[in-house]
């Protein structure tokens, strides 16, 4: 376990990457001799290192940085079957993969962590030694201690303490977190989001995932639910979706969605790209489809937009492009529904990502705890 002051040290760093010892001093408000103990106890455990030598006006000083491998995390993501197991070091990089069956009985899967991990290790020396933590991602609702599952339509649970049970079989500090959330805390701590403290993560996959970073925090809400755009409503009276209500987003703009209008109007597209194909050929059905999910998309977004006034918007997508008719309307719905003031205010960038994003923020929500310490948010 880290102390205060050493989280404190590895927040700035963590915030604006690698620094002189003067200018930490100065963010964190300490001594340079204050400062400097602390980075020499995180240096000894291996945490921070230093790196290169900024010769300016006056003394030359060196600058520290997190020491990629002074941590590993492991993380897991329960959205597919296999579910991937991933080993990231302090930089968000993965190192090794690993996979193991999905079950939806949290002592089973407890089970399959137990009996993987070893393997997941053995890929990189000196990982097991470090090992700091492990992070699950899941579909669905997750308490802010992000120990227990509130509620997941996906894996049919209610008030599961999966963090507690898979602890027990591994030993390891656990934390669990919502999918989307746990992909907005890996773009904040490793990715495009490290200097924005207001954003929102659009996740586009099967289902669509929301998560929000306002005045550099996640934003959970009072049952860990806040700004799931997926079942808000779209199409009232619309077709009916899993969650038991009609016409949610979900239902019209997710992938799956999407993919299923296509199949009923008697397409043979199997993905998003052979869809815009078509609708780049005149297929009307094509147009049409990719148009109806454009809209309700940029619709919720535009929502999205005029709620929280986000500095950007980052969607991110396994699958399809954003460039094509879907992308293009989409955008366009943003800007139509938008206050003037609003319009072409808020970047939205879209980011293709492969399969290891969920595993990847999963290992990134375990980062956080160890970087910034328990209770973050
Ligand atoms: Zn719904």
């Amino acid at each position: 376990m880290l102390t205060s002051s050493q989280h404190q040290l590895l927040r700035v760093i963590s915030q604006s990457g690698p620094s002189s010892r003067t200018v930490l001093a100065a963010s964190m408000g300490l001594s340079k001799a204050a400062m400097s103990g602390i980075a020499r106890d995180l240096i000894s455990l291996g945490v921070l290192r230093e790196t290169e030598t900024i010769y300016g006006q006056g003394r030359p000083s060196i600058l520290l940085d997190l020491h990629p491998e002074g941590a590993f995390f492991a993380g897991i993501s329960l959205l597919e079957d296999p579910a991937p197991l991933v080993l990231s070091d302090l930089n968000g990089n993965i190192v090794a993969r690993q996979t193991m069956p999905l079950s939806r009985d949290p002592d089973a899967i407890a089970e399959m962590i137990a009996h993987t991990l070893p393997k997941l290790l053995a890929a990189r020396k000196g990982a097991s030694q470090k090992l700091s933590g492990l992070g699950i991602a899941l579909s669905g609702f997750v308490d802010e201690k992000q120990a227990s599952c509130v509620k997941s339509t996906l894996l049919g649970w209610q008030d599961v303490p999966l963090a507690g049970i898979v602890r027990q079989k591994t030993g390891m500090t656990t934390f669990i977190e919502n999918d989307a959330k746990a992909v907005a805390v890996s773009e904040k701590l490793f990715g495009d989001a490290r200097d924005i403290q207001n954003f929102s993560v659009v996740s586009f996959d099967d289902g669509i995932g929301c998560a929000h970073f306002i005045g550099g925090k996640l934003y959970r809400g009072n049952h860990g639910g806040a700004g799931e755009i997926a079942h808000c409503t779209i199409e009232p009276n619309g077709s009916p979706c899993r969650c038991g209500k009609r016409g949610c987003l979900d239902t019209v703009a997710s992938l799956k969605a999407i993919k299923e209008a296509a199949k009923a109007e008697g397409l043979t597209c199997q993905s998003l790209d052979e869809l815009e194909t078509e609708a780049s050929l005149g297929n009307a059905s094509a147009i049409r489809i990719l148009h109806r999910a454009g809209s309700a998309l940029g619709l919720a977004i535009a929502h999205l937009i005029q709620f929280n006034d986000p500095g950007m918007i980052l969607i991110t997508h396994v699958e399809g492009r954003f460039d094509g008719l879907f992308g293009t309307v989409m955008r366009q719905a943003v800007e139509a529904n938008v206050l003037p003031r609003y319009a072409g205010q808020t970047p939205i960038r879209t980011q293709r990502v492969d399969g290891d994003v969920w595993a990847r923020g999963a290992a990134s929500i375990a980062a956080h705890n160890f970087l910034i310490g328990p209770n973050p948010y």
